[in-house]
């Protein structure tokens, strides 16, 4: 059995909190939408409240001890270096959305940025391949925006990554074929992005780094990185993955009050097709259109999409090796 499956076996007979955590998976609430062809799964799972509702202001983090630094995490957790990278660990994520959910800190407390990791990301999900490894950006669902990490669940919940081949050839627009990978751009899904798929783990670092760079380019802050949600796993030995740049962290209903407010804080998780609702009166009242205004309202805009599409095919080594 693969290292990490045996970490969470041990998790399970070793920290009865998170333990019951996953059994309380077994009993959750869920349903599906079709909107345009496009299934989206709606989960109701009361323990995400906490990370929904997290304040991730820079003033409240640097008030509260790192929780993945390892000196203050819980003693039961245990952690285990693995060989996809000597800088990141791995952990059993106690507040799962997934049968098998990981976080993936890196060892050193440092700010969340993908830029210089991506080749360990796809590493990590090349080496979990039972799992979608995912990276949300500081300002997009990561509740810890001041400590590097990815996070791994179990693959078969999320409409994208399970709907793959129903939906990949009529919702994408190849744009960059590369030796050992490729970039196409995802239409008519609901939210604006990029499918990267590839066998070749430096081609698709450098088409992840370069999407990054033309997305940094059209924002006022070139130092900060873009919001990005970043999805990746493996299928038939080939890396997919897909990459959603995000304009806002939270949707305008988050912020409405009453009958109309949506405790919905999307990252990648929820790009990835499944809506965590922390609260029943959420998953009860959800409309198909209040998913589009969802999506519509945190991704960047098809215009600023194409427009970054068309950066990317004036990059010089964007271009097709001969
Ligand atoms: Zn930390």
């Amino acid at each position: 059995m693969d290292d990490h499956k045996q970490l969470f076996q041990r998790q399970m007979v070793a920290w009865p909190m998170a333990a019951g955590n996953y059994q309380a998976l077994n009993s959750i609430l869920s349903k599906d939408f079709i909107l345009d062809g496009l299934r989206i799964r709606l989960q109701y799972n009361p323990a995400r409240l906490v990370s929904s509702a997290a304040n991730v202001s820079a003033s409240a983090i640097q008030k509260r001890p790192c929780f993945l630094c390892a000196g203050n995490r819980p003693a039961e957790q245990e952690c285990l270096k693995v060989p996809a990278s000597a800088d990141f660990e791995l952990l059993v994520n106690p507040f799962p959305v997934f049968p098998t959910h990981y976080t993936i800190p890196a060892i050193q407390h440092q700010p969340q940025q993908i830029r210089g990791h991506i080749a360990e990301f796809l590493r990590f999900s090349h080496d979990m391949n039972d799992c979608v490894v995912f990276y949300n950006g500081p300002r997009c669902g990561a509740s810890a925006p001041d400590h590097l990490h990815f996070q791994a669940g179990s693959k078969g919940l999320m409409p994208a990554e399970t709907d793959f081949r129903t939906w990949k050839e009529a919702r994408t627009t190849p744009l960059v074929r590369l030796d050992g990978g490729r970039i196409s751009q995802l239409n008519g899904f609901l939210r604006a992005g990029w499918l990267l798929e590839g066998t070749n783990e430096r081609t698709l670092a450098r088409l992840v780094e370069n999407v990054i760079n033309v997305l940094a380019m059209t924002q006022a802050t070139v130092d900060e990185e873009p919001m990005i949600n970043l999805l990746s796993w493996m299928e038939n030995e080939e890396w997919k993955m897909l990459l959603f740049p995000r304009k806002a962290h939270r949707p305008t209903c988050y912020f409405n009050t009453g009958n109309t407010r949506f405790l919905i804080s999307p990252a990648s998780v929820e790009m990835g097709g499944l809506m965590v609702a922390a609260r029943l009166q959420d998953f009860e009242r959800m409309t198909e259109t209040d998913i589009r205004q969802i999506y519509a309202d945190v991704s960047l805009s098809d215009d600023v999409v194409n427009a970054c599409s068309t950066l990317l095919l004036t990059k010089p080594d964007m271009q097709p090796s001969l």
